[in-house]
């Protein structure tokens, strides 16, 4: 009987995934594509968010055959809660569990198998994938789906898969096993006797050509044609309704406010249809989500159907499908996302949207090395990618929480990242891949030269360049290989050395998700108290390695007396009793045992400096001297390398102490200069362990 039940809920799902799949503007188009792909082996699709591109294109592809000699489908996200959500989403489509046929691969995850022909992927993974199989033998098809956001994997990935077409076009020959073609230097020296000897060289199969197909949602396919020296642009023809645009009457001072007023303001108002609001960051969701939350037991009980959920980048896979279930019958649902929803994800059900006008971004000063993440606001085309969501369905609305004469003054697009970020880890890759030429890559658009400069100094400083600009052996091909920021790569490789590689990975680990620290405005002093028994005066380095043990110690007690199940609900409870962000202690546990195997397979000696923590701080200061800072009369303190004046944040353990000097994770540029995660060193130790630069500098 059961079984009978659900089977049949189980063909209903499944004829109504169909039918979306028909409905879809991209379905009345799936023979033509399929043509344009086989005449074009460059081709260029535009199409409006939620069209369907990402989901069916790659359905259509398998099934029209572009797999058949056992090659598979690449498509890549700029970001991974993309990548995971569309795979899950395409498994169900098609039918199949997860990680066979349709899989996905992200940094730290992997959902894939020997089967797996449909596979979703983060840009840079494919750049990643690229230095063990330069070829991208594996793959018949590459879409790079999102081309318009162009971070700064994408862009660098458009050079190089330009490049590894061109050669499988001519037919290159390599070893039949996906690994290391020959030397694994494909891409130097094209025109001279190197790479046609590595040609020759190649034994086993011939490589089938490469297809390559762009993606983009704006309009402006002009500049990847030209890129591609004038190839093909197709547009898939989407659908929108009109969407009412409300601004406020004066600029708001608080835009976070504003918005929690404005989810109340339509919930009571207005009729039904789902909220979608666009928020900056992991905490400003949180918050949001917490204010709703307490605000909602205030209402009369028949306006309390509101149900909130939310999606970011470090948000654990198992939670990101949520924002995809309808809400429960009679209930409103708030979706509150960053800006990952304005085209990566497709929610259904979208009637309004909240725009407070406002993306963090990564920034890079050149001059001072510095790399800051900033909140800015948004650029024309993103304000109308935003509103363009409420009108998917049918008409809806969308409120600018700015007046709309500012709208006029935002920029028109967002500038590439490449022309704003630090290039250090690109140029490590295309370095690894025997890419010497960095000013000489064909970029889609060059980067200042400045910030190429400035980043190679960055890499020689750190060890990983030798006089001669080369990968040097064996600190720049180890930092290569990790998938870290090269900063952290060096504090892994120095750890190794000097025997506490086991306390700076977990320490890596927790310094690559956001904060683990739990702050509510209205409870800092509480927060503050649970904090103190983890606190070190050492520094934040040290206390987050605290944290993380005494959790861990938790968790294997608890395990000792209860299922994992049950253990895992306890950890979730200390967290919240010590004001732990459990999501991101979670996530910084899954990276900690991915980059644990990373340094095993590379061969690191993992071991422990037992109470000793002096080998620790000091490998703090071989590796972040960059971002060391003396204390000035004033309390303040001079970054070393920058001359930049900065403040440790207040959520800082040194926040009073005030050590003479520290060194920093990072620095967040609100209206002053934050550092944060700061721990306290000996300044003699900067000329010592650091000579290649602070040697130099008396
Ligand atoms: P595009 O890439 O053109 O923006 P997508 O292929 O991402 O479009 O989405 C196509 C449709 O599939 C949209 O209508 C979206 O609402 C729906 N969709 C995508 N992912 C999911 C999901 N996880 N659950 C339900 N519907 C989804
Ligand atoms: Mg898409």
């Amino acid at each position: 009987m059961g079984i009978a039940i659900n089977y049949v809920i189980f063909a209903r799902r499944r004829q109504k995934i169909e039918q979306h799949r028909k409905s879809l503007p991209i379905a009345a188009v799936e023979k033509k594509l399929l043509e344009e792909v086989s005449n074009n082996d460059i081709l260029i699709i535009v199409g409006e968010t939620g069209s369907g591109k990402t989901t069916q294109l790659p359905q259509y592809l398998f099934n029209g055959g572009f797999c058949r000699n056992g090659g598979t489908i690449g498509i890549t996200q700029p970001r991974r809660v993309a990548a995971v959500t569309v795979a899950k989403r395409v498994a169900e489509e098609c039918g199949v569990t997860l990680g066979q046929k349709v899989g996905y691969a992200v940094r730290f995850e992997d959902e894939t198998s020997s089967s797996t022909r449909i596979k979703y992927m983060t840009d840079g993974l494919l750049l990643r994938e690229a230095l063990l199989d330069p070829y991208l033998s594996r793959y018949s098809v590459i879409i790079v789906d999102e081309a318009h956001e162009r971070t700064v994997h994408t862009d660098v990935l458009l050079g190089l898969l330009k490049r590894v077409q061109k050669t499988r076009l001519q037919g290159a020959m390599v070893n039949s096993d996906h690994t290391k073609a020959e030397n694994g230097r494909l891409f130097e020296n094209e025109n001279d006797h190197q790479s046609n000897s590595v040609l020759k060289n190649c034994r086993g199969k011939k490589l089938s050509p490469l297809k390559l197909i762009i993606m983009s949602a704006s309009l402006d396919a002009q500049i990847f044609s030209e890129y591609f020296g004038g190839a093909r642009a197709v547009h898939v023809q989407g659908r929108q309704y009109p969407v009412d645009m409300l601004y406020t009457h004066q600029p708001e001072t608080d835009y976070l406010d504003a918005a929690l007023i404005t989810i109340f303001q339509i919930h009571l108002e207005e009729g039904p249809g789902d909220i979608l609001v666009f928020l900056t960051g992991q905490e400003e969701i949180e918050s949001i989500e917490r204010l709703v939350q307490e605000r909602l037991p205030k209402l009369p009980e028949s306006k309390r159907k509101l149900s909130v959920v939310s999606i970011f980048a470090s948000l654990p896979s198992e939670k990101q499908m949520k924002v995809f279930m309808p809400a429960p019958v009679g209930f409103r649902k708030v979706i509150l996302a960053t800006n990952i929803a304005e085209t990566s994800v497709t929610i259904p059900g979208i009637k309004y949207v909240i725009d407070p006008g406002m993306v963090k971004v990564r920034t890079y000063d050149a001059s001072t090395g510095i790399e800051p993440l900033i909140i800015v606001k948004t650029s024309k085309a993103q304000a109308l990618q935003r509103s363009g969501r409420a009108g998917r369905e049918g008409p809806g609305k969308c409120y600018r929480l700015y007046p709309e004469n500012e709208f006029y003054k935002l920029k028109d697009s967002t500038t590439p990242e490449i022309k704003r970020c630090n290039l250090s880890n690109v140029i490590l890759q295309l370095k690894a891949l025997g890419i010497d030429d960095i000013i000489g890559f064909d970029f889609i658009e060059e980067p200042d030269r400045m910030a190429i400069i400035k980043s190679m100094e960055l890499l020689f400083l750190l060890g990983a360049l030798t006089d001669e600009s080369k990968l040097s052996e064996p600190v720049g091909h180890q930092m290569a290989r990790l998938p870290l920021d090269p900063i952290y790569s060096k504090s892994l490789i120095v750890a190794s050395q000097l025997n506490c590689l086991e306390e700076m990975l977990i320490v890596v680990a927790l310094l690559s998700v956001e904060s683990i620290f739990y702050a509510p405005r209205e409870k800092l002093e509480e927060s503050r108290l649970a904090l103190r028994s983890f606190s070190s005066a050492e520094g934040d380095h040290l206390t987050l390695l605290n944290v993380y043990r005494a959790s861990d110690e938790f968790l294997e007690k608890s395990k000792l007396v209860s299922s994992k199940e049950k253990a895992e609900k306890n950890l979730r409870k200390w967290c919240k009793e010590n004001f732990i962000n459990s999501r991101s202690l979670k996530h910084a546990r899954d990276i900690h045992s991915q980059i644990r195997r990373n340094v095993e397979q590379m061969g690191l000696r993992v071991s422990s400096c037992g109470d000793d923590m002096l080998p620790f701080h000091q490998c703090l200061a071989a590796s972040f001297f960059l971002n060391a800072a003396l204390k000035q009369p004033d309390g303040t303190y001079r970054a070393l390398s920058s001359g930049l004046m900065v403040q440790i944040h207040p959520s800082s353990v040194l926040f009073r102490m005030k050590p003479e000097c520290i060194i920093f994770d990072e620095l967040v540029r609100t209206n002053k200069n934050y550092i944060r995660n700061v721990s306290r060193i000996d300044y003699l130790w900067l000329a010592e362990l650091a000579p290649q630069f602070y040697a130099l500098q008396e």
